[in-house]
């Protein structure tokens, strides 16, 4: 995969109306992506600077690790509903490797899987950040996913309550 990714022509992905995107805020290091992504009920985008093509993921963390492993669940953004139209696509367990499951509703081919596998591997392993790559959160609170309104919790991805509790 590679690099090779960025310069293919994203063509699957449902464009974050321009509205939402005034609240998002960039994420720029993997150390901010990672804590983002794993706080609890994440929102981000993924685009790329060649193309502009965009796709919103969603990760949560299951409520119940009784067992204990801490699972997150990984989900694509492909309707108009970015509150509902998520499709599952796999699952973290302890913050490691993600794994597609029986019940993953997206090919391994897809590209809003692949950008999400490439770019998640690189996190994992703490390669460089492709400089045409960009990654945002949605305007949501990491932790809870309710939206952001004031400029600080825009700039964090945290609202003030939760940014205590992380
Ligand atoms: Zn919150």
């Amino acid at each position: 995969m590679g690099t090779s990714l960025i310069d293919t022509s994203f063509n699957f992905g449902y464009n974050t109306p321009a509205a939402c995107l005034a609240m998002a805020g960039r994420l720029t290091t993997w150390d901010a992506v990672r804590k983002f992504i794993f706080a609890g009920n994440a929102y981000f985008t993924l685009r790329s600077m060649k193309t502009g093509t965009r796709f919103t993921y969603r990760v949560r963390v299951r409520q119940n690790n009784d067992d204990g492993k801490l699972i997150h669940f990984v989900s694509l953004l492909r309707g108009p509903n970015n509150d509902e139209d998520y499709a599952y696509m796999g699952c973290i367990v302890n913050m490691t490797d993600f794994h597609m499951t029986d019940k993953s509703r997206l090919s391994q081919k897809a590209m809003s899987m692949t950008a999400w596998m490439w770019m998640y591997a690189l996190m994992l392993h703490d390669q460089p950040m492709p400089a045409l790559l960009e990654i945002w959160h949605e305007g949501r609170c990491g932790r809870c996913g309710k939206r952001l309104t004031v400029p600080e919790s825009v700039v964090t991805g945290y609202g003030s309550e939760c940014t205590l509790m992380l």
